[in-house]
């Protein structure tokens, strides 16, 4: 699949980072008839060592050894594969190895359910860039979900290399001060329920009146309705009484957009990759204002700076003494995923997902291009041939 972009990519790029390709096996225990344990048993292939390079308009791709690109857009590749399987991604490691150093001599387990948090949490902060960035397809409802996919999704830890390297996923900075905002406010505010009928909140979107009864109820853990009774919004609730004046003005952005969300449009129960349950499946989208809309999108902004920048914690600048040239020391392939994250320029080009359904591939398109919508010729085909015979089918339906 070598494609000539460039024949010496090797020279004319912005990172490099190597790394092996990986053998992967599963290793699957049954406890009992009915339950399935999976670990993912994954080791590098010394004698497969593989090198890639990222550049402005191509992002990151795997190289020949001669410098010329051997697989292009890796990252729409990875976030491309469909979960559910772990065999699914076997092909991908082979090819581009594993998204943490392994060991050459042992195996190293790792937790199949851990690594598809990892890879679905890169997917949505893609998918949360893609679509602030893309105006013309911008979904507030999409943008939503991810901002809460981010902040309550799972933190997972995977060990490799003989439990060298740990990686970590990300607990936002807004997780960890929520604790501690919350504990400081309870005793305060409930204090002051005791003084007041109600209270008058201005914050970041509007102003709301809440009663003291509401207000002392939610603090004290007894909810007056029941949807209210749900442990993430309790937090939200809690950080939302506190004095202003301990809580930045990031962690406000963010607290205010998911307090208002959850009062105003549906109170969200869970949230995964692609949607989001609300209590009693009551939601109400009328209410997604204008206000709501511009701190929907600064909430994004937030959360997609917090959520590259600690994934390149591990990142070191290097100089090159022999070239006199800048270089950057890459830990892991996940590391140089996030890494290309960094360095896309919206305002030149952005990721959009191919519009054939049987692909989904997020590729690399210039902003200016509007109207490209399949990542390949070969996309392009496969769905106007689709449409076509749908139609034919709907013609032969009526002629019956
Ligand atoms: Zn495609």
């Amino acid at each position: 699949m070598a494609k000539n972009i460039s024949e010496n990519f090797l020279t004319n790029n912005i990172f490099i980072f190597n790394s092996y390709s990986c053998i992967p096996t599963v290793e699957r225990i049954y406890p009992s008839p009915s339950e399935v344990n999976e670990t993912l048993k994954v080791y590098a292939d010394k004698q497969s060592p593989i090198t890639f390079a990222f550049g402005s308009k191509v992002g990151l791709v795997r190289l020949n050894k001669n410098g010329s690109i051997a697989e292009s857009n890796i990252l729409g590749k990875i976030t491309a594969i469909p979960g559910g399987k772990i065999e699914n991604y076997f092909t991908f490691f082979k090819r581009n190895g594993f998204l943490f150093p392994l060991s050459f001599s042992n195996f190293d387990s790792v937790d199949v359910v851990a690594l598809q948090a990892i890879i679905d949490r890169l997917h949505a902060t893609l998918e949360l860039i893609s679509t602030i960035t893309d105006m013309s397809r911008t979904s507030y409802e999409k943008i939503s979900r991810l901002i809460f996919y981010h902040i309550f999704a799972p933190v997972v830890e995977i060990e490799t290399n003989g439990e060298k390297y740990t990686y970590r996923s990300t607990l936002h900075p807004y997780t960890i001060n929520h604790d501690s905002a919350c504990s400081l406010v309870h005793e305060k505010r409930l204090d002051d329920t005791f003084n007041n009928v109600s209270f008058d909140f201005k914050d970041t979107i509007s102003q709301i009146t809440l009663t003291a009864d509401f207000v002392s109820k939610m603090l004290n853990g007894c909810p007056p309705e029941n949807k209210y009774d749900n442990d993430n919004f309790k937090r939200i609730f809690a950080m939302y009484c506190a004095p202003r004046t301990i809580i930045s003005k990031r962690d406000q952005i963010i607290n205010d957009f998911l307090f208002h969300y959850c009062i105003e449009i549906g109170m969200v129960e869970r949230v995964d990759l692609s949607k989001i349950l609300f209590y009693n499946g009551e939601v109400d989208k009328t209410h997604f204002s204008e206000e709501m809309k511009k701190a929907a999108l600064l909430t994004a902004k937030i959360i997609i700076k917090e959520e590259i920048e600690l994934n390149l914690r591990r990142l070191k600048a290097t100089y090159d003494i022999n070239k006199m040239e800048p270089a950057w020391k890459i830990d892991s392939l996940l590391s140089a995923l996030y890494f290309g994250l960094f360095y896309m320029r919206p305002n030149s080009e952005i990721y959009r997902r191919c519009a054939n359904p049987r692909c989904g591939e997020f590729f690399l398109v210039s902003v200016s291009s509007q109207k490209k919508k399949y990542c390949c010729k070969a996309c392009m085909n496969r769905a106007m041939a689709a449409r076509k015979r749908a139609k034919t089918k709907i013609e032969e339906s009526k002629m019956k």
